[in-house]
């Protein structure tokens, strides 16, 4: 595995810390989503969906600052959107920098050399640009839906290297991985500088224009055997070994879903940085009031059956690493012998509970209360009408059993009001996330001739 000693040593003593003092339930890396907006469309992202008032937003430093003091993590991972959008994204990183938080900020590196040269950032043991490419050449311009975005990343990753800054790569991987390419992918990586490679299988968001390439557990276990067959001794992973057992159906691991938090411009989003079912103000109402059963694996929620995503198992590896005998040697000897999925046995998986939601659909809810939970699941904006007869606009993103809050379009910052205050709820204007089946967006993309050489996948 590829990270530095100082690095490895402080998430170990953090850990370690958070043992002794007794916490069950402990963050390790923030997940910061300081805007929403970015200059790619992927087809498997489900985070950029939103109308414009919502895109343009941009948390403040001094908001961004207060999540990392909060949460108080030994790694902030800043995701988005594109975080090289956001103007004070120098002043951000330098805060966390300041406070030696091991910073990974994670960008499509489009522009990134223009940005190394505008110094907005400086070469730092605690800042890794982690850039993402989901393959070689081809299959990430596929994933990415724009032709030319590899070359660009690869050449943002040449300079970031050269000029002396930490790079590593973000790689999701969907159901038309190729098993040789992806191999033939870590060695060209591995080749330019990079320090190691983050693997994800990528999650099923059910807001992504393409629902049709996503893997599902047993495809995941198969894909990872492939990839880490006689692994190559130089290949370097930016995560767990454990965790890379896990997905090669070696080792089985549960969603620590707390592990990873994530602050979004709405709140500390509940539970994960995947599913949006709730926003709290602070991170330990967030820890004291989600129905921490209701999620991960074993609790039978269908949004979580196919999930192996690194923001809730790495955290689980990481905590078997430092709490269980097993985790430890486990570690030790993959961390000496290498990650190779030709060793140990392939696990079966363990039985999981019936799961019962209360959803949008359950017909015994009022009329009001079913429009609420539409619309927090809804991409667009609403129209609020109060008791007393007033009205605003703008997007619903939380409902509590006491309140609805929104980014009203006439104001910038969120607004609460007493739920028992409002007399309807209406879906206005489109939804961001609908209509745009894989196959329109394909074609779309094609007759724009963004896929022109993408020659490997044809319209369905
Ligand atoms: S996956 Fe990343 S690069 Fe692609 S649209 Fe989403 S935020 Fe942008
Ligand atoms: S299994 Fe995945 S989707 Fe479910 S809570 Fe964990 S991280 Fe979130």
């Amino acid at each position: 595995m590829s990270v530095p000693i100082s690095q490895m040593w402080s998430v170990a003593s953090y850990v370690i810390k958070q043992k002794l003092k007794g916490r069950k339930k402990y963050p390790l890396v923030l997940m910061l989503e300081p805007l929403l907006r970015c200059n790619l469309a992927c087809a498997g992202c489900g985070k950029i969906q939103y109308p414009g008032h919502i895109l343009k937003k941009e948390m403040s430093v001094e908001e961004a600052l207060a999540a990392v003091d909060e949460c108080d993590t030994p790694i902030v991972s800043i995701p988005g959107g594109e975080p090289l959008l956001h103007p004070q994204m120098p002043e951000i990183v330098a805060g966390m920098v300041e406070r030696k938080k091991y910073v990974y900020l994670c960008t499509n590196a489009i522009l990134l050399k223009e940005k190394i040269d505008q110094g907005w950032f400086l070469p730092s043991k605690y800042l890794t640009f982690s850039v993402h490419l989901d393959g070689d050449q081809e299959a990430h311009d596929f994933s990415v839906c724009r032709q030319g975005t590899y070359e660009k990343a690869e050449e943002a990753i040449r300079y970031a290297v050269e000029q002396g800054f930490r790079v590593t790569c973000n790689t999701t991987l969907f159901e038309h991985a190729d098993v040789e390419r992806t191999r033939s992918f870590f060695d060209r990586v591995m080749s330019i500088g990079v320090e190691g490679v983050m693997l994800s299988p990528g999650y099923g968001y059910s807001k992504a224009p393409d629902q049709s390439n996503f893997l599902n557990r047993e495809k995941t276990f198969e894909l990872f055997r492939g990839l880490f067959a006689q692994a190559k001794k130089n290949w370097k992973f930016n995560q767990s070994p454990l965790f890379v057992e896990f997905l090669m159906g070696k080792r089985h691991l549960e969603c620590t879903p707390w592990g990873n938090p994530c602050y979004t411009l709405f709140g500390w989003q509940r539970p994960c940085y995947l599913l949006q079912e709730g926003y709290t103000e602070t991170f330990q109402q967030l820890l004291d009031e989600t129905e921490w059963d209701k999620y991960g694996r074993a609790s039978g929620n269908p949004k979580c059956q196919n999930c192996m995503v690194h923001c809730g198992y790495e955290p689980t590896a990481v905590d078997a690493t430092f709490g269980t005998w097993s985790g430890f040697w486990g570690t030790v000897k993959a961390t000496f012998l290498g990650v190779n999925s030709e060793r140990g046995k392939n696990i079966v998986l363990p039985p999981v509970t019936e799961f019962n939601e209360t959803s949008a659909e359950d017909p015994t809810l009022e009329t009001t209360e079913r429009k609420l939970l539409e619309e927090v699941d809804f991409r667009g904006d609403a129209l609020i009408t109060f008791k007393d007869g007033t009205t605003d606009q703008g997007y619903l993103f939380n409902v509590t059993e006491s309140q609805l809050e929104y980014f009203s379009i006439k104001q910038n910052q969120p607004q609460k009001s007493d739920r028992s205050e409002v007399e309807k709820v209406e879906k206005t204007g489109r939804d961001y996330a609908d209509g745009q089946s894989w196959e329109s967006w394909l074609r779309k993309h094609k007759q724009n001739k963004e896929l022109e050489s993408v020659s490997s996948y044809s319209l369905p």
